[in-house]
């Protein structure tokens, strides 16, 4: 049997009339760039997600950076965030000049609340929370800090769609919210697409300028923005998706169960969920010492995994000019070189997942 880490044609089989039907409509309206879809898109993501203003724009790096120039973070700036990050979430710090102060993550794979107020300095403007791997951050801690030191708090939902805190929705707690619909994550797109959400009617205002060459009204444009357009096509999709993302969700919560429950094996330590979050499983992350022969051990029996993350941001060639090295952060480092994510998907069928268990209960443990 042949099982793939990912395998997106699954979520794509399990609802295509509605797709298709949806693409056909967008292809003969004859509008494909801000109208009636996006419009309709962002009020319902916004409704979903319980904010006032959610703006589409064409990626969750996008989301990003224009969350950090709406809050006029920029160079001379520092914005925490955890060490484990993927490095977009970096990048969009890093794109308007700001400088990411690094955090280690706790034991569950998100950051360290007890240790970000060390990392405060007075150049500290904003937090930025990464809800990694389908759970939240603890965002009382969060909001707590940023309340009593004057920091912005944007949240990165990209891998939290649906995802809660104390049963209230990520995306809800910071100043902004940014998102994902890259089509792996949980409410994913089919091809590019991203959000910011906030309850701030001048930041919306800000995003929806800056997503549109910096233009409010046609051919005036106030600031140099970007062209960073939700289109008409990827919006009416999400729309169709939106109105199943909570069976997805359920779907891959049952599916997570099963390998909690069924993994037995010495050498492989599930990722834990923090008491007060949901976890929504974006992915299903394990840890194991022998990460790279596991890795080898599967695929001799044709079953895929990836690593999210390989490299940690801060050893990145990208990030070079920051100055760290190994041995910077220890946490972050052990978790790039022993996190894995088994195969993972909506419409994963019993006898797959099966399959995947067995093998791995029988790694280094079998006669
Ligand atoms: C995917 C992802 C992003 C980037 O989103 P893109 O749409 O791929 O640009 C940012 N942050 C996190 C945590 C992500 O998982």
């Amino acid at each position: 049997m042949k099982i793939l880490a990912n395998d997106l044609k699954r979520q794509y089989d399990l609802y295509a009339p509605e797709y298709e039907k949806k693409a056909l409509e967008v292809l003969r309206s004859g509008w494909y760039i801000l109208g009636s879809e996006v419009k309709s898109f962002e009020r319902e993501f916004a409704d979903y997600i319980g904010t006032k203003y959610c703006v589409g724009v064409a990626s969750g790096l996008d989301a990003l950076w224009i969350a950090f120039r709406t809050l006029n973070i920029g160079a001379g700036d520092e914005v925490i965030v955890c060490a484990n990050a993927y490095i977009a979430c970096v990048m969009g710090i890093t794109i308007n000049g700001a400088a990411p102060v690094f955090v280690e993550p706790d034991e569950y794979d998100n950051i360290d609340a007890d240790k970000i107020e060390e990392a405060i300095t007075p150049n500290t403007k904003a937090i930025l929370a990464v809800h990694l791997y389908g759970q939240s951050c603890d965002m009382t801690k969060i909001m707590d800090i940023a309340g009593r030191h004057g920091l912005k708090v944007v949240e990165d939902c990209a891998q939290a769609h649906g995802t809660t805190w104390q049963g209230k929705m990520c995306g809800t707690f910071g100043d902004i919210s940014c998102f994902s619909f890259y089509p792996t994550k949980g409410l994913g797109a089919f091809g590019d697409a991203g959000a910011v959400l906030t309850d701030n009617e001048e930041y919306a205002e800000f995003v929806r300028m800056i997503r549109n060459y910096g233009s409010k009204v046609h051919y005036q444009n106030e600031v140099v923005g970007a062209n960073s357009r939700l289109d008409e096509l990827q919006a009416g999709l999400l729309r169709v998706k939106l109105t199943h993302l909570n069976s997805f969700n359920e779907e891959r919560c049952r599916l997570a169960e099963r390998y909690n429950t069924e993994i037995h094996n010495p050498y492989i330590r599930a990722l834990k969920t923090r008491p007060g979050s949901n976890n929504t499983w974006h992915q299903y992350e394990i840890h194991s010492p022998y990460r790279d022969e596991l890795i080898a051990y599967l695929r001799s029996f044709d079953i895929g995994t990836i690593i999210h993350y390989p490299i940690p941001p801060h050893l990145s060639h990208a990030y070079a000019y920051l100055g760290y090295k190994q041995g910077d952060f220890p946490i972050t480092e052990r978790y790039a070189n022993d996190i894995l994510s088994l195969p993972f998907y909506n419409g994963m069928t019993e006898d797959e997942q099966t399959y995947v268990i067995n093998k791995l209960n029988r790694f280094k443990t079998a006669e």
